[in-house]
């Protein structure tokens, strides 16, 4: 909750331009600039899975990479970030680690 620099009355807010408003001397703060944090970070779905892991407890399956032709590959289901998106089915070539994901 704001209130107004030189009147003390509280501020309000205005839909359209998420601009702060004074009803009584029409000082105005722009809202946006205090929200900039709020911004989520976008982080690229092909990286959960790190060479820096270590770990290698995934499950194996027979499937050609398309990078080196080694036939052997470890998998994983990822969700996207978004609910109604299907699971994700990524492989990862035990051979030369790299990675690729199933649509289908
Ligand atoms: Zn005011
Ligand atoms: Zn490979």
């Amino acid at each position: 909750m704001q209130f107004c620099p030189t009147c003390e009355v509280r501020l309000k807010k205005s839909e359209a331009n998420s601009v702060l408003n004074c009803p009584k001397c029409g000082y105005t703060e722009n809202e946006a600039k205090t929200q900039k944090k709020v911004e989520e970070t976008t982080k690229p779905d092909l990286n959960v899975l790190d060479e820096s892991d270590g770990k290698e407890t995934l499950p194996t399956i027979q499937i050609e990479c398309g990078k080196c032709g080694h036939n052997q590959a470890v998998w994983w289901m990822l969700q996207t970030r978004s609910a109604d998106e299907p699971t994700t089915q990524f492989y990862r070539c035990i051979k030369c680690s790299y990675t690729w994901r199933n649509y289908a």
